[in-house]
């Protein structure tokens, strides 16, 4: 890595974010980072990242730039809330800065991804925005093999592809629009949520039944319902080990947004919204934060519970 080749910054160091950063910063980019808990940004300080205190010290040193956060609140935040914001730091740019192009990979909702890409592409003629969530999880991320839905114009995405190639396998540009890009990711947590959730009612039920759960696991992963995503996350429901890859909060945050798309679009969507009120139920379980085949745990909530007596 050069001390003189273009910063590429790097906003929000989560379980997703720490994973890509390291990655840019493996394949031999120049890196500067911030999250708003310092202490984790410290691992990739031993990586070599240049360690920023503000989302503006970020996007007023680097011309591409990544952020990985939360949801919608938190994008708004590091994106737009006051003198340390990530707009803020694009106005500060000498005027005879190189644009800025500023890609939000976080899983947010249309109206999000527009917001956030109007107020940056306000912060300075010529920034760039575009949406590029992802699909993969920190494994893919450390291995350079996420795939990114994008949606913005071909400028911007031109922009980010370098930084996309180093950290996805796969990229699409989807429309021209934030907005566009945000309601194909939701489509993908759409199915995910509802397969996981699913896998949990069939894992309750199996228990409930006397079944071997590791038996009907190793028939469904035979059968013609087969698929990764239930091979890994059938394993982690029978060891009931919930550390955390994909938390139970995230995924209830990507249900939420996909029935109020629904709700905005008169599409009915009772599935997700059965599947929405269990991981509700996990997170009120204590289980926002663990890994969201810890959904399993609102289903067993069910199982255990005493049927009421006749006459009670
Ligand atoms: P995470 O581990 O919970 O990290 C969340 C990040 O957002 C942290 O950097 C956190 O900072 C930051 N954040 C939260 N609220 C904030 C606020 N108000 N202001 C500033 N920063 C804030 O989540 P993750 O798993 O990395 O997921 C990040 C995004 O990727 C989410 O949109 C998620 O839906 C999506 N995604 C995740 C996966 C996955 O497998 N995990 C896969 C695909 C997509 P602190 O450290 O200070 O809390």
């Amino acid at each position: 890595m050069s001390a003189a080749a273009p910063r590429v910054g790097f906003l929000g160091l989560g379980i997703m974010g720490a994973q890509m950063a390291s990655r840019l910063v493996g394949t031999g980019q120049n890196v500067m980072v911030y999250n708003r808990s310092v202490a984790k940004a410290e691992p990739l300080r031993q990586l070599g990242a240049a360690v920023a205190s503000t989302p503006a010290e970020v996007t007023s040193t680097c011309d591409l730039v990544f952020a990985m956060l939360a949801d919608p609140k938190a994008a708004k935040a590091v994106a737009m809330d006051g003198p340390d914001s990530a707009v803020a730091g694009i106005a500060a740019r000498p005027a005879s800065a190189k644009p800025v192009t500023y890609v939000d990979c976080s899983t947010v909702d249309a109206a999000t991804g527009e917001q956030v890409g109007n107020a940056i592409t306000a912060a300075a003629p010529r920034t760039g925005f575009l949406a590029a969530p992802v699909s993969g999880g920190w494994r893919d991320a450390r291995d350079g093999t996420l795939l990114f839905l994008c949606g913005g114009h071909q400028t911007a995405y031109e922009a980010a592809v370098p930084g996309l190639d180093a950290m996805g396998s796969r990229r699409w540009l989807l429309g021209s629009t934030p907005g566009d890009a945000a309601r194909a990711k939701l489509m993908l947590q759409v199915m995910m949520g509802n397969i996981v959730g699913s896998l949990a009612e069939m894992m309750a039920l199996s228990k409930a039944a006397g079944l071997d759960e590791a038996a009907i696991l190793e028939v469904l992963g035979e059968s013609a319902m087969a698929n990764p995503l239930c091979k890994a996350k059938g394993e982690l429901m029978r060891k009931n080990d919930y550390k955390p890859n994909f938390q139970v909060y995230l995924q209830q945050k990507d249900l939420r947004l996909a029935l109020q798309l629904a709700d905005d679009l008169g599409v009915p969507a009772p599935i997700s919204a059965a599947s929405n009120g269990q991981y509700i139920r996990a997170r009120q379980m204590g289980f926002a934060d663990k890994d969201f085949a810890a959904v399993r745990a609102a289903y067993e909530a069910e199982v255990m519970s005493e049927p009421e007596t006749e006459d009670a």
